[in-house]
């Protein structure tokens, strides 16, 4: 089959390589010129691995390519992808649906063909009538129908997800629609994937939901954590002891600083303004993001009361700033509120993330950026640990307790053991685990 895909972001550009990985011809198109030549020169402006080597050898096989040209891209395809960023509105967090609505103007133009128009970029339920009415008033004469084909592959393992998802969610009106998408997903179909066929509407609300689920269950454990550090519980063995529940189910269940990223806070606001929009408020979920808000800045308390509430003067070593590992996405990222709330309380801080810094200079400032770990915790008072990268999870405790002014670590992923963290000398805390001392 032939494909166009809209947007070359984390998304569009795993998708589209994943599709020529199936066998299909896929041209990817964005707005964004550096992206494209970037791309033409073989160069992924993204870090998310095995991407590189998926895009190189389909490449290579004639059955990817990129352009700025949404006409050349559409000449011969069955099926065209919307995935452009929907990213909150200011002020109401409303998804901003402009991007989405001017790529459908934009591909009715183009359409020269028999096309399934697909929104894989996480939209509002109705948002799909809404792209075949924006298509329909463009384009009275076109031949096309509008699906929905949400996409639920995580930064990081994002290709591990999209070729062996949990399941396809496909908002799919009629046959010739439904036998397409069959077709484009065929090498999961045989394998026996659950393809999920639903209305359009149906399939929206999906995605919307299994975000929304997600981002409570990391939320209610967040919270449970914070009983756990009054009650002396380790919230690791409830969180295992509730998580063998088959009915509850071990994962997102780790407490931390808070849920980050380019999807979780958007889309929870969305749901909770779609809720409200249509007299069916989702009070669990606008909990969950107002609490969500809050513990952000309650971790740099956190790191504060480990300094005896005085940062002024001192220096922080600060491991890790993207919102999870494996990614240099910095979206909504909790060190965003962590990071300038202790510059504001007085301190200086050292950085190292492996892949995120490029990102973060813009977003941040004032950072002394540093070349590792060990390098970031030369002469700092405290280290915090941000995000959970495989490098911080086995460092040399000896060498970082020389080079730190005073052994204190702050662990907001709980990477490391208590017990050990005190045999070894440093004064550790930790997220819904009692904090320890050196042991003598
Ligand atoms: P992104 O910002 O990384 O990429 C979007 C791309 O679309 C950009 O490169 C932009 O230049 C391009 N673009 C915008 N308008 C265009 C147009 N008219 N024509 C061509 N290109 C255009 O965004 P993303 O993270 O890939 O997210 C895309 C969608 O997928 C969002 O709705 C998001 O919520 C959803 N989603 C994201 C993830 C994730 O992990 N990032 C996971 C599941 C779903």
């Amino acid at each position: 089959m032939r494909v166009a895909m809209i947007g070359t972001g984390y998304v569009g550009l795993v998708s589209g390589a994943c599709f020529s990985e199936f066998g299909h011809a896929v041209v990817c198109v964005d707005k964004n010129p550096a992206r494209i030549e970037a791309l033409e020169q073989g160069e992924i402006p993204i870090f998310e691995p095995g991407l590189e080597d998926l895009v190189t050898r389909n490449v290579k096989a004639g059955r990817l390519s990129f352009t700025q040209d949404i006409t050349a891209a559409m000449a011969e395809a069955d099926a065209v992808f919307i995935a452009v960023g929907t990213p909150s509105r200011r002020g109401d967090g409303e998804a901003d649906l402009s991007y989405v609505y001017a790529a459908a103007e934009e591909i009715a133009r183009a359409m020269t063909r028999p096309t399934l128009v697909v929104t894989k970029s996480t939209v509002p339920v109705g948002t799909g009538r809404e792209v075949e009415r924006i298509i329909r008033a463009t384009r009275p004469d076109a031949d096309f129908e509008v699906a929905s084909n949400p996409e639920f592959l995580r930064e990081g393992a994002a290709i591990e997800d999209f070729m062996r998802p949990d399941r396809v969610v496909c908002g799919a009106e009629s046959e010739r629609a439904r036998e397409l998408l069959r077709a484009l997903y065929r090498p999961l179909y045989i394998n026996e994937t659950p393809i999920l066929f639903t209305s359009l509407e149906t399939a929206e609300l999906i995605k919307y939901a299994a975000n929304a689920f997600l981002a409570t269950k990391i939320t209610f454990i967040n919270e449970i954590a914070d009983l756990c550090e009054r009650t002396n519980v380790n919230v690791q063995d409830v969180a295992k002891g509730i998580g063998l529940d088959g009915r509850i189910g071990g994962k997102f269940l780790h407490a931390g600083p808070g849920y980050g990223g380019s999807c979780f806070p958007k889309d929870t606001q969305a749901l909770v303004a779609t809720g409200r929009k249509h007299g069916a408020p989702l009070r669990i979920v606008e909990t969950v993001v107002d609490i969500n808000e809050v513990r952000k800045r309650r971790m740099a308390d956190k790191i504060l009361a480990a300094l005896d509430g005085n940062a002024k003067g001192k220096t922080i070593a600060v491991l890790g700033l993207t919102f999870k590992p494996e990614t240099d996405d910095m979206r909504d990222s909790p060190s965003l509120v962590i990071v300038p709330a202790l510059q504001q309380a007085g301190a200086t801080i050292r950085v190292y993330d492996p892949e995120g810094l490029h990102e973060a200079r813009k977003l941040l400032g004032g950072m002394v950026e540093c070349k590792d770990a060990y390098d970031t915790c030369n002469g700092a008072d405290a280290a915090v640990i941000i995000t959970e990268w495989n490098q911080f999870r086995a460092l040399d405790l000896v060498r970082l307790k020389s080079l730190l002014r005073k052994p204190l670590l702050v662990d907001l992923r709980n990477i490391y053991k208590p017990h050990e963290m005190a045999a070894a000398g440093f004064t550790y805390h930790s997220v819904g685990r009692p904090p320890v001392a050196p042991k003598a």
